[in-house]
């Protein structure tokens, strides 16, 4: 395997610094990922030499900038094996592409009555857009729920397509448990169903390898921050055929060609889903952190990732006061646990960071997995590709100091 760890940390300023008096451990990438220099300074250099609004100028710093935000949407369409560029439409993040796919091509096609599928274990921005419909429209949400071990048998999700179905909204990888779901069995039973499928790529990009084309999916959404990349930035996949179904979703400048007093013609897709002045300097941004996964190789990073997650495992197993949420096998290096005894998340979580070591403690965006497990709270541990097997004895001895503290 090619993958030199520590070539990667030393490429990540804030990985030196101490927090409270220790090295950091961050174990927090889930929530949002740690950025590389080579972004840092592309960011630095945008805003000091090629900063201007894009797509309006006719001057010579809007045209240099045009062409680097616009270059991105060739990146993207590159990291994600999408067929053409014209099917990434670009934006903040996860939560504003999948608004934009509730709004511009749900709305319009489901009733009262229509039914949406979801797992579970998504995440609220998965979740909430269509409660919108639900409350405004009458949609029904039916809900697939994971096992024991926090897997989603995709049959399952399969059998939940009813004649009623307009659409499966599911997440590639579970932010709580670390699941993976299989994606391309869910989406050619739904096609055969005549039912399109719209992924939540948020942390299976990060993680794994994703081939739009090979997936088969309709709609793919994927958010910068958590990619290396700046907040503010990201995208969504749209298949051309539901490119050309969509109705726009936001309105203003940049989606238009012309507008009248009783008239307004929307620009050529995917433009005519960007309203108004784009993150220009998040997306070049993005654009440079993408390049950079690439230049190391998802394939890389991920069998390095997975072998960060059995050492974890194994340590985090020998701990019999600890409980982890999602055993499933092929899981991602994401641990959600409670301790035995009554210390709650919050609690460990700021005996953690007084070691240096940086996890997520609450309901992680997901309330619905935690009422179906029965429980309030979880710290998790995310890891990312910088993390080394001495952040995993980091995360165990500060949770020894837990159980010695709290049991
Ligand atoms: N979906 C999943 C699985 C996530 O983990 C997150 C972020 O935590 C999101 C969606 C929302 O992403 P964003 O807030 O960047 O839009």
């Amino acid at each position: 395997m090619s993958f030199d760890v520590q070539a990667v940390r030393a490429d990540f300023p804030i990985l030196s610094r101490e927090v409270n008096g220790k090295p950091l451990v961050y174990l927090d990438s889930g929530a949002s990922a740690q950025k590389p220099q080579v972004v840092i300074d592309a960011i630095s250099y945008a805003y000091s030499y090629e900063y201007s609004n894009v797509h309006r100028g006719l001057h010579y710093l809007s045209n240099v900038a045009t062409e680097k935000y616009e270059s991105v949407r060739g990146v993207i369409a590159k990291f994600l094996n999408a067929g053409s560029e014209d099917e990434i439409v670009l934006n903040s993040g996860t939560t504003e592409g999948i608004n934009m796919v509730a709004y511009g091509w749900a709305m319009p096609r489901m009733e009262a009555g229509d039914e949406i599928v979801l797992s579970i274990m998504e995440h609220h921005a998965n979740i909430v857009p269509w409660h919108f419909l639900r409350e405004r429209q009458g949609i029904v949400i039916k809900w697939v729920d994971v096992d024991a071990n926090g897997d989603l048998d995709p049959q399952k999700v399969i059998d939940a397509i009813g004649p009623k179905t307009k659409l499966v909204a599911i997440t590639h990888l579970s932010n709580v448990l670390g699941t993976k779901v299989d994606v391309k069995s869910i989406t050619q039973a739904a096609h055969e169903k005549g039912v399109p499928v719209l992924v939540d790529g948020s942390q299976s990009a990060v993680h794994m390898p994703v081939d739009v084309q090979d997936l088969g999916v309709d709609f793919y959404a994927i958010t910068g921050h958590k990619l290396y990349g700046p907040s503010g930035s990201g995208a969504i996949y749209v298949r051309k055929d539901r490119m050309a179904e969509m109705r726009p979703f936001i309105g203003g400048g940049d989606m238009i060609r012309d507008v009248h007093r009783d008239e307004v013609i929307y620009n050529d897709a995917p433009m005519k889903f960007e309203a108004g002045t784009p993150g220009i300097v998040q997306t070049i941004g993005l654009g440079v952190a993408l390049e950079y996964i690439m230049s190391l190789g998802m394939a890389n990073i991920a069998a390095y990732e997975d072998s960060l997650r059995d050492y974890a495992r194994s340590k985090l197993d020998g701990l019999n006061w600890l409980n982890v949420q999602g055993q499933s096998a092929d899981k991602a290096a994401i641990f959600s646990f409670t301790l035995q005894g009554a210390a709650h998340a919050h609690d460990i979580s700021t005996v953690l960071d007084k070691k240096g070591v940086a996890v997520r403690a609450g309901q992680h965006c997901a309330q619905p997995l935690m009422e179906h497990m029965g429980i309030p709270a979880t710290c998790r541990a995310s890891f990312a590709m910088y993390n080394t097997t001495d952040d995993v004895d980091a995360l165990v001895d500060a949770l020894e100091l837990c159980h010695d503290l709290f049991a």
